[in-house]
């Protein structure tokens, strides 16, 4: 790994580390993943692993012309000097495990025992409707991020994605007025039924962007 041997804090420091990630990540190129986990995909050159990498001159070599002062430098491990002023002395572990990714927070610096052991790790069970934590399954600190699951969710989302059940006052705020307009077209019943389905969806994605976020804010934490 040619970027890994680069003391990137001395090469290249914090500040100049963070022009060139954002840079990376207003790049059209740069893919920024809606799946609830923050995921930051880069979508240029990658090293022989999969993992980003960009081609700039060390500090030391700033004064050389043309490309061949320029050095491999891998991305991800770039983004974890621009957050926290430090080189990675361990493993640069991905918490989302996907190698192109250079999101803030999603690149801790631990041993290759603990970086191997979230290969596989399906992450917690969150419930879609609320964000909680259903099913404790990653034992990993800190935890593994995975993408937010559409067909999960609590007893108490049934009761109040249920039509008929009293209290179905969205926690959000008021009904949705085009979910209002769209039940006089009701008349034919498996239009009906997939009309039902389709507003669940939105009115799941509305809320998503809205107000039930803090759960999700307080896991990330970790
Ligand atoms: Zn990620
Ligand atoms: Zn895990
Ligand atoms: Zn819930």
């Amino acid at each position: 790994m040619p970027g890994a041997t680069i003391d990137l804090v001395r090469e290249f420091g914090m500040q100049r580390a963070r022009d060139i990630v954002n840079e990376k990540r207003a790049d059209p190129k740069t893919i920024h993943m809606m799946d609830g986990t923050g995921c930051v995909l880069f979508r240029g050159s990658t090293n022989t692993d999969g993992y980003g990498q960009v081609w700039r001159k060390p500090n030391s070599r700033l004064h050389e012309e043309g490309r061949s002062a320029q050095a491999a430098v891998l991305l991800h491990r770039l983004a974890y000097v621009a957050q926290t002023g430090r080189n990675v002395q361990g493993h640069a572990s991905h918490l989302c495990g996907r190698r192109s990714c250079f999101a803030d927070g999603h690149i801790v610096d631990e041993d290759a025992v603990a970086n191997n052991a979230r290969k596989n790790c399906p992450g917690d069970i969150v419930c879609a409707w609320h964000h909680h934590v259903l099913v404790d399954q990653c034992k990993h600190s800190p935890k593994c991020i995975r993408p937010e699951r559409e067909d999960v969710s609590c007893c108490l989302a049934l009761k109040e994605s249920d039509p008929n059940w009293e209290s179905q006052e969205p926690p959000s705020g008021g009904p949705d007025p085009a979910e209002a307009e769209s039940e006089p077209m009701d008349d034919v019943v498996s239009t009906a039924e997939e009309s039902t389905v389709e507003d669940t969806g939105l009115r799941e994605a509305g809320r998503r962007k809205g107000g039930s976020r803090p759960v999700i804010l307080e896991s990330s934490d970790d």
